[in-house]
């Protein structure tokens, strides 16, 4: 009897689009890629995750976004809301 086992990620890009914001480090624009890994086994698919990616097209740095943030340089202090 033999037995293989066959688990493979492959990554797929979905989209990429310029993400809002700019490079922490070098102020260049910054790129979103949505990408999507499949985990397979024996050629049938398990479970699929899509990722986003951040990358800086100037410096080819990797960023990471928080979703829930507003866009950069906002400061919460500056709002006239807790008067
Ligand atoms: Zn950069």
């Amino acid at each position: 009897m033999c037995l293989v086992l066959l688990c493979d990620e492959e990554q797929r890009v979905l989209r990429s689009f310029t993400a809002p914001g700019s490079c922490p480090y070098c102020g260049g624009k910054v790129v979103a890629t949505d990408v999507e890994s499949a985990c397979s086994f024996c050629f049938r698919p398990l479970c699929f995750r899509t990722r986003r990616k951040f990358i800086c097209t100037l410096c080819r740095c990797r960023l990471v976004s928080l979703p829930t943030l507003p866009p950069p340089y906002t400061h919460e202090h500056l709002t006239a809301s807790d008067v």
